[in-house]
């Protein structure tokens, strides 16, 4: 039953401009229920986000396809995260290069996505719990980076953890109403070249860490 509406799901990617055969074969081999809680299971292969809890959302998979096929990934890559959330989309991404970075602000979301990867099985996803807009500059440099919280714009801090031909795909906005979708390119000469792609609504991205102590 599942199974179909996934093979159904893949085929509306596919006619909405998904055309890259590795990214909807990544997209097919994650089990989205699992990232769902469990009274939207039936509705784990609606082309629609769906709330994960804390306020937050699990994106809608065109927009994951769209975001993985701008990112233009090759198999050695290492790629950054900024957002986890349920871990959907690091899951995708890990079945496309050799290791994803993802950071959450939310250490509640933080365990259950981590849960998620173990039981899957998906062990190049590597996690942290903290600030996003700092990124990670004990791994960096990253080949690409991913922001699935919206921001006014890209945090230098994050540029700087960028290699030379890296590639940044981010929403960028007034955080609460619509943003847009921008790719940036790091050319040789250490600038960036930026792109404007396609209208989009993400949740914001916001400061420090929730979660323990620091409960808001
Ligand atoms: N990538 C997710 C969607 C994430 S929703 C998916 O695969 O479906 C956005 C997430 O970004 C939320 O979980 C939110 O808590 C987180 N977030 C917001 N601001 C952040 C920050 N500064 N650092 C890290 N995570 C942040």
């Amino acid at each position: 039953m599942l199974e179909a509406r996934k093979i159904r799901l893949v085929m509306e990617l596919r006619q909405q401009g998904i055309t890259d055969q590795a990214v909807l074969s990544a997209i097919e081999k994650v089990p989205r229920e699992s990232f769902v809680p469990e009274s939207f299971h039936d509705q784990a292969y609606e082309n629609t986000a769906l709330p994960i809890g804390h306020g937050q959302t699990i994106s809608q998979p065109s927009v994951v396809g769209f975001m993985t096929q701008a990112l233009e990934i090759g198999p050695r890559m290492k790629i950054l995260e900024v957002g986890t959330g349920c871990g959907y989309q690091a899951a995708v991404l890990a079945g496309l290069c050799r290791r994803v970075y993802s950071i959450e602000r939310f250490r509640e979301l933080l365990r259950e996505a981590e849960k998620r990867l173990l039981d899957l099985r998906v062990n190049n996803v590597t996690t942290k719990w903290g600030d996003g807009a700092s990124g990670w500059p004990e791994q960096a440099p990253f080949d690409r980076m991913i922001l699935t919280a919206a921001a006014t714009e890209v945090p230098q801090e994050l540029l700087d953890q960028m290699s030379e031909n890296g590639i940044i795909i981010a929403p960028v906005g007034e955080t609460s109403r619509e943003q847009t979708l921008i790719r940036m390119r790091h050319m040789p000469d250490n600038t960036w070249e930026k792109e404007e792609l396609w209208p989009v609504r993400f949740v914001p991205m916001l400061d420090g860490k929730v979660g323990d102590n620091s409960e808001q």
